[in-house]
């Protein structure tokens, strides 16, 4: 579900021409729907009730402030992944008490700024971190919130690139060392043990590694609990993926969260989850307008003013992007096959082969549907 429908033959977000937005502001451009971004963060909230969870936004998901400012005024809070992220989400409005700082390579200075923000918690990646954290806690006179970030050896996701809990990535601690690390951080007089973490990937379409992860934790959690220590909350991670065209819907947050509620039944523990990509892909889209058409003897060239220092997914993870013509085709219009290329001078700048699409010439505007995560983020001057 989202806010890009046609209206009178030009597709609109929310009411609002995108011929009108090119003409206004040029292109490439992304534009991004408030409204579906509303939408799908109360759809996420709502699968938990009457449970209160912790919804803490993937910042690098699209870390756009407006954006931020959005799902702060809804009440959610940040995950994040360094200082800059951090001063951001403050910037729109989230609460430190509501802000994870998450990441492998936190510097010292990061941790620094996160405790002199006082922020809900730090996911603690591994024994050196954790030692620099209690020091940095120490000088600074402050008791961080920590949480262990588990790597359960259960790698999810739709491309190894984005795939983050497998034994051989470079997240978390195994289950053993996370045991070991908690109860290294609830001796501490510097530090708060709060919980333990988990994220083993992205654009996951099936319950099932995540559900084996969740029990993982749990059982560590019970394990702590049961030597005496305290553990009050469990970070779930993010990862649920997202329709990006044509292919079977990946399952809706009502039926994670149910498999949530069978992994922790019986248990009294708080829930802190991190989406991303499920709050802001299909509410943003990528406007860009077509340069010129080439014809040649295979498919003809379509070539548009985006590039891969635009929207990289489909060059970085082979990603499927739908492209639609911002003035409606003629129903019945034929569709030829083209590339989609953007102007760079590399053979990796092509956002689709062979896609069936209907005639297009230069001046067109298309919209590269479902960019509103992990794009513009990863977008670059080159
Ligand atoms: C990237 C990331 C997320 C968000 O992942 P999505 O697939 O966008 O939901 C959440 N938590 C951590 C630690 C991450 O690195």
């Amino acid at each position: 579900m989202h806010h890009f429908d046609y209206r009178d033959g030009v597709l609109h977000c929310e009411g609002v021409s995108l011929a009108d937005i090119a003409a206004r502001h040029g292109t490439p451009a992304y534009v991004y729907s408030r409204a579906t971004i509303e939408r799908h963060y109360d759809v996420f909230k709502a699968a938990f009730a009457p449970r209160t969870v912790l919804i803490a936004y993937a910042v690098k998901a699209n870390s756009n402030l407006a954006v931020l400012a959005a799902l702060a005024a809804r009440g959610a809070g940040a995950d994040t992944v360094s200082a800059g992220e951090i001063v951001r989400a403050l910037k729109a409005g989230v609460p430190p008490e509501r802000i994870i700082f998450s990441g492998v390579g936190k510097t010292e200075s990061e941790i620094e700024f996160a405790c002199a923000n006082a922020i809900h918690q730090i996911n603690v990646e591994s024994i050196a971190e954790l030692d620099m954290v209690e020091a940095v806690a120490r000088r600074a006179h402050a008791r961080p919130g920590v949480a262990i970030r588990v790597n359960p050896a259960i790698g999810a996701g739709a491309h190894g690139k984005i795939s983050t809990g497998g034994e051989d990535a470079k997240f978390g601690v195994s289950p053993q060392d996370a045991l070991a690390l908690y109860a290294r951080a609830a001796r501490s007089s510097h530090l708060k043990a709060q919980g333990l973490a988990v994220h083993i990937g992205s654009q996951i379409r099936d319950l099932s590694p995540l559900a084996e992860a969740f029990g993982v934790v749990r059982r560590m959690a019970e394990q702590l609990r049961g030597e005496g220590m305290g553990v009050e909350r469990l970070d779930l991670g993010g990862g649920l993926g997202v329709p990006y065209f044509n292919e079977p819907d990946p399952p809706p947050p009502a039926e994670y969260a149910a498999m949530v509620e069978r992994a922790f039944a019986g248990m009294d523990i708080d829930l802190a989850f991190e989406p991303g990509r499920l709050i802001v892909a299909n509410a943003g889209i990528l406007l860009s307008r077509v340069i010129r058409v080439q014809t040649r003897a295979a498919a003809p060239i379509l070539v548009v003013d985006a590039a891969m220092n635009d929207l990289i997914r489909p060059a970085m993870y082979d990603a499927y992007h739908d492209i639609q013509p911002v003035r409606e085709a003629d129903r019945g219009a034929a569709r030829a096959a083209m590339d989609v290329v953007g102007p760079i001078c590399e053979t990796g700048d092509t956002f689709a082969r062979a896609r069936p699409l209907p005639p297009l010439a230069a001046g067109d505007l298309v919209a590269f549907m479902t960019a509103g995560a992990y794009g513009s983020v990863m977008s670059s001057t080159y």
